[in-house]
């Protein structure tokens, strides 16, 4: 794939980017390389400060950021402009609460272990490589870095080939707020030459967020090398809403879960499960709602649906579609791309999904909802777990019983009660099953990729 801007509006090339050489890419990993040795000796609070001068120059520059985003991969702007304030809160979420997560723990009574004292300490590792997606591309790479930074490693970055405007804004943002130059280092490179980065002695840990081939191909590698490895990876998250729910609202978060950022989020709700009472009222109002969204120029902030990121993104959900409509299911609005220039596709409802179409067990990286009808709790609960996917879930119903049976029944990283999935900085983020490992946000996050060293003194 080109490193290349194309303007999923108009599908115009606006820019090429050639990517670094051989030298180029060595150069860049010995900077950061270089850079662990003099960030692993800073103090916490003078990294707290530079991580506070990141997130204040990222803010100070959200209207050009935010433009940035929407060439490159098409989100509205004012999606846009919410993931570039939401990254430089987490910068000072990180900044403010690096120095607690970080505190290891005492034994209250070293003398079992026969010590005086014993505890533990987190210490940075080294340098992480990141390979990242194109669908939040400040997002992702922020959630990764501003805990990885504030936890005294270095970071390089593999965004995706088609975001590469971001990915040299990126790389210069960490230096301009004072860490050390090559704390952060962008490389243009294609994924073919991810291995070879991921293989040298100099990068000691890496995670993936993207799809599962991708995935299980770093973690392969990374096994070989014995390197720590955190995945977040696809995922098809059921949104169930039982007879007690508040319809209204829940076909409001429905609409806003599954067309959130064009529909390609990875805890975008993309399985509507429904349970028959009061299946036919919502699929009637969803319907409704679904098609009422504004799609077109994601620069209008009327617009809530732009166009998808890729031709090819485009192309693969309309064959998912297709190819349930042609095996008996019904598309009650949407269901085939949108004629004339850039990658749009219209908010899409499907109803009667049966096993056999690719839909049922295929993530929909794109506006498309599936809509279930489950006879009770017991087979809303099977119709949500019968995927491979883990990553979060949602819930909407007033009746204790059914709450607690979901919370404790879902096999998924997060479960939402009467909301919708969304990440935060202080809840810890990732999936179960294909949806990947590891933790992402919140302590969690931070302590992925530390040294979780124990001391004990005689
Ligand atoms: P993708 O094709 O896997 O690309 C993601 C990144 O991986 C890009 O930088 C890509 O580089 C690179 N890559 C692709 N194949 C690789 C390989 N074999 N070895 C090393 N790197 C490789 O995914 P996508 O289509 O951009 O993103 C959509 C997927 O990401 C969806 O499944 C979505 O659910 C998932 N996602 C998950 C999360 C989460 O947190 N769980 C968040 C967002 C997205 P190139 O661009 O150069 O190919």
């Amino acid at each position: 794939m080109a490193i290349a801007t194309i303007n999923p509006t108009t599908g115009v090339v606006e820019q090429e980017f050639d990517a670094h050489s051989e030298a180029e890419v060595d150069a860049r990993i010995e900077q950061a390389h270089s850079a662990f040795r003099a960030l692993k000796s800073t103090t916490i609070a003078s990294r707290a400060d530079w991580m506070r001068a990141a997130a204040d120059l990222l803010e100070a520059e959200v209207e050009s950021a935010a433009r940035m985003l929407t060439t490159e991969m098409g989100k509205t702007i004012v999606q846009a402009r919410g993931e570039v304030r939401k990254s430089a809160n987490t910068m000072r979420f990180y900044a403010a609460h690096a120095e607690e997560f970080l505190t290891g723990r005492s034994l209250e009574d070293p003398s079992v272990v026969g010590a005086s004292v014993a505890y533990t300490r987190h210490e940075p590792i080294g340098v992480v490589l990141a390979v990242m997606p194109w669908n939040y591309p400040i997002w992702q790479v922020i959630r990764f870095a501003a805990p990885a930074l504030m936890a005294g490693n270095t970071a390089l970055l593999k965004h995706a080939s088609n975001v590469p405007q971001a990915a040299l804004y990126l790389d210069t943002l960490f230096e301009r707020a004072g860490f050390p130059e090559g704390a952060f280092r962008s490389l243009l490179i294609p994924a073919s030459r991810v291995e070879g980065v991921l293989r040298d002695r100099r990068v000691v840990a890496t995670t993936l967020t993207g799809s599962e081939p991708a995935g299980r191909s770093l973690a392969s590698i990374a096994g070989s090398e014995v390197k720590h490895v955190v995945l977040e990876l696809g995922g098809s998250d059921p949104f169930i809403v039982m007879p007690s729910a508040d319809l209204d609202k829940a076909v409001a978060t429905a609409v806003a879960s599954r067309t959130a950022n064009n529909g390609q989020a990875c805890i975008n709700a993309k399985r509507f499960i429904v349970h028959t009472d009061v299946y036919d009222a919502f699929v009637q109002k969803f319907t409704a709602a679904m098609a009422a969204l504004t799609v077109g120029d994601p620069f209008d902030d009327g617009t809530d649906v732009g166009p998808l990121a890729t031709a090819s993104g485009r192309e693969e959900l309309a064959e998912l579609v297709e190819d349930a409509a042609a095996k008996g299911a019904t598309v009650t609005t949407g269901g085939a791309p949108l004629d004339g220039p850039g990658w749009f596709y219209p908010p899409t409802v499907i109803t009667g999904i049966t096993e056999d179409m690719r839909l049922y067990a295929e993530e929909a990286f794109g506006p498309v909802a599936a809509v279930y009808r489950a006879s009770d709790a017991e087979d809303a609960l099977r119709v949500a777990n019968d995927t491979t996917f883990g990553l979060s879930s949602a819930v909407w119903t007033q009746d204790e019983d059914d709450e607690a049976f979901f919370v404790r029944g879902l096999d998924a990283g997060a479960v939402f009660v009467n909301g919708m999935s969304i990440s935060y900085p202080e809840l810890p983020f990732g999936g179960v099953k294909d949806s990947g490992v590891g933790r992402e946000l919140s302590a969690e996050g931070l302590r992925e990729f530390t040294n979780l060293k124990s001391i004990w003194k005689g």
